[in-house]
């Protein structure tokens, strides 16, 4: 096993850098750089120090510590040398360190990577780094957080299913001879099932937490996309033009509602187009309309009649998307309210003027409605393997459908393989590499 070290303070330069080493030469590493070659290094206990070169030449004085393993972060001996942060020094210490024997520098992610191995941490635990290490809002951190203490209720899952298989297993091999039936197995199944119903709800918006939501404005040419965004956003980005078909491109926003970082994309509307520049742009509104998470429909409110075709042509693309109508240029409709012929309960457009800035208030507060429905309960364990979990959901579905023992038992054995990789029991490497590539190095 080799010794690792990574920068694992922020960019260069700052005030102090922190570089950190983790294997089983770190103690070794520190003595001789301090010249203490001989002496003990006192665990836990920062001591002031002069870094030396190999050549004997000073690199920098430095505050370090020598954390023996296994109670580290990666349950490795560690030690932590803190410098000035130049990036002369730190690529001077760099340079040095790695003329050790069995001393190179860290890879992406792998200082987590060994407290993984190390069993420091289990792989919902490490998806909460992951997103810690990322989160740019405030609630993205508290999510982050709270994803990294999902590990009990993985691991309570997982002792749930060993018991079920176990119980379906024995049915397999006594049959009517044990003191247990189909249904017994199967009411244990469904409060399986329930829990996980839960994990997957959680996980979902954890990682809509983790990565934003994305927001698509679409509806015909000028009807006050780009004016609607601009308002939105209260800045001018987008192009208002008064030729309609003038957004031909997208152009992308940043708009923070209730804590979650959106993407507002404006794009051309899905009209039929004669014109090549505009049905590359239409194309490019589908495959946005693919992507997204809720879709504005912007009509015009003096044209009603809009908002069925634009509801219809978002379905055509995305049936589940959340779509919020949006009545715009309502100073335009002297005193008419605006109408709709395709109203349902949560369908009923805002109405808005871009111009005049009435009702933008109401739509910024209908959009922060939306985003927390789409991301609830931040409170709840959220784990992040949502993909997994939706298929464990399925195998234990499975098992509740059938009514052969075997056939059961596989399901839920199939049901324990998934959720053993999420709880790091028989996680695939293949998962590991995704997830730890997502790492800056020096974690
Ligand atoms: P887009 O093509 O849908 O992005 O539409 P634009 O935002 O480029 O706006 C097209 C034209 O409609 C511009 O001249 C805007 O000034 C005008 N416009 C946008 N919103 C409103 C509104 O609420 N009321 C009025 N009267 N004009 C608007
Ligand atoms: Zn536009």
């Amino acid at each position: 096993m080799s010794t690792i070290f990574a920068l694992s303070s922020g960019a260069l330069p700052s005030a102090i850098a922190i570089v950190r080493l983790s294997g089983p030469k770190s103690g070794e590493v520190l003595r001789v750089m301090s010249r203490r070659r001989n002496g003990v290094l006192d665990p836990r206990k920062m001591f002031y120090t002069r870094l030396h070169d190999h050549d004997e030449t000073l690199i920098d004085t430095a505050m370090a510590v020598y954390l023996p393993g296994p109670s580290t972060f990666t349950g490795e001996d560690t030690a932590e040398l803190f410098v000035h942060g130049s990036r002369a020094v730190v690529n001077t210490l760099a340079r040095s360190l790695s003329q050790f024997d069995g001393v190179r520098h860290a890879k992406r992610g792998e200082f987590s990577k060994r407290a993984f191995y190390n069993g420091k941490m289990d792989l919902a635990a490490a998806r909460g780094l992951r997103d810690l290490i990322h989160a740019e809002t405030d609630r993205q951190r508290r999510v982050a957080q709270k994803q990294m203490d999902a590990g009990p209720a993985v691991r309570q899952l997982r002792e749930d299913l060993v018991e079920a298989v176990g119980r379906a297993t024995l049915l397999i091999d006594f049959g009517e001879h044990v003191d247990c039936t189909l249904d017994e197995v199967k009411v244990q199944s469904l409060a399986i099932l329930e829990k996980l119903r839960k994990m997957v709800s959680s996980s979902r918006s954890a990682e809509i937490v983790h990565r934003g939501l994305r927001i698509v404005l679409v509806g015909r040419p000028n009807t006050g996309k780009s004016s609607l965004m601009n308002r939105l956003v209260q800045r001018d980005v987008a192009i208002v033009s008064e030729t309609a078909g003038t957004t031909r491109d997208s152009i992308e926003v940043r708009l923070v509602l209730n804590g979650i970082p959106t993407t507002l994309t404006d794009t051309a509307g899905l009209r039929e187009t004669d014109c090549t520049v505009e049905r590359e742009g239409v194309a490019r509104a589908k495959k946005r309309i693919e992507e997204a998470d809720i879709a504005l429909a912007i009509f015009d409110a003096r044209r009603p009649e809009e908002l069925a075709e634009i509801i219809a042509e978002i379905e055509s693309v995305d049936k589940t998307l959340c779509i919020v109508p949006v009545a715009n240029k309502c100073d335009l409709l002297e005193g008419k309210t605006p109408s709709s012929s395709a109203q349902t309960v949560q369908n009923v457009p805002v109405p808005t003027s871009a111009i005049t800035t009435d009702g933008i208030d109401a739509l910024r507060a209908k959009l922060e409605r939306v985003v927390e429905d789409l991301c609830p309960d931040e409170s709840s364990p959220s784990l992040t393997e949502f993909e997994l979990l939706s298929e464990a959901l399925t195998e234990v579905e499975q098992s509740m459908e059938t009514v052969d023992a075997a056939l059961c038992a596989h399901h839920l054995q199939n049901a324990l393989n998934i959720v053993g990789e999420l709880s790091g029991a028989t996680v695939t490497e293949a998962i590991l590499d995704r997830l730890f590539a997502q790492f800056c190095i020096g974690k």
